[in-house]
C-alpha cells in the first residue's frame, strides 16, 4: 500500500513503524476470511482490510478520530485472527493499538460511553468487585424490566 506520511510525521517512532506495516499490505483481502466481525456484519469497514484503510486515513492526515472510525475500530475484538492468514506478514496488532491510542488522545466519547468505560475499568481488573457485580446482577435480575 502506498503511503504519504511527511518526514515530520515519521519522526514519531510509532508512526514510523505503522508506516512500514501499512506498506506491507497488498489489499488482497485474505484476512477478511478469518475475521469474526466481518463474517457477522458483512461490512468491509468491519474487516481488517477496511480498518487498515481507516487507520491509514486517520494517521496520515494527522486528524482527530471521528465517530465513524471509532465505531469500526471499537468493534475489532483484537483476536488477531487476521494475522494468521495474512501472506504479507502485516502486523495488524501494532496498527490497531496505535489507532486506539490516537483515538483516546483525540476523540471525546459520548457521556454514556465514558461512564460505562469508567465502571468497567473500576470493576473488571478487581476480582472482588467483579464477583460483587456478578452477584448484584444475579439478584437484581428479577427486578429488571423485560
Ligand atoms: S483482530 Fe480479530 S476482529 Fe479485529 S480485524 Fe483482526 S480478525 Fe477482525
Ligand atoms: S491479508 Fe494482509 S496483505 Fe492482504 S489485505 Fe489483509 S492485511 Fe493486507
Amino acid at each position: 500500500m502506498q503511503t504519504n506520511f511527511t518526514p515530520e510525521q515519521l519522526k514519531d517512532s510509532a508512526t514510523a513503524v505503522s508506516e512500514q506495516i501499512l506498506r506491507k499490505c497488498v489489499h488482497c483481502g485474505f484476512c477478511t476470511a478469518t475475521c469474526p466481525t466481518f463474517a457477522l456484519l458483512g461490512d468491509e469497514l468491519d474487516s481488517p482490510r477496511g480498518r487498515i484503510y481507516l487507520i491509514k486515513e486517520m494517521l496520515e492526515n494527522d486528524r482527530p478520530a471521528d465517530a465513524k472510525t471509532v465505531k469500526h475500530i471499537d468493534r475489532c475484538l483484537s483476536c488477531l485472527s487476521c494475522m494468521t492468514t495474512c501472506p504479507s506478514g502485516v502486523n495488524y496488532m501494532h496498527l490497531v493499538d496505535h489507532a486506539r491510542i490516537h483515538i483516546e488522545r483525540t476523540y471525546k466519547r459520548p457521556l454514556q460511553d465514558r461512564l460505562l468505560r469508567s465502571v468497567l475499568q473500576a470493576i473488571l481488573p478487581k476480582p472482588g468487585r467483579f464477583r460483587l457485580a456478578i452477584a448484584a446482577a444475579f439478584y437484581g435480575r428479577p427486578f429488571a424490566g423485560s
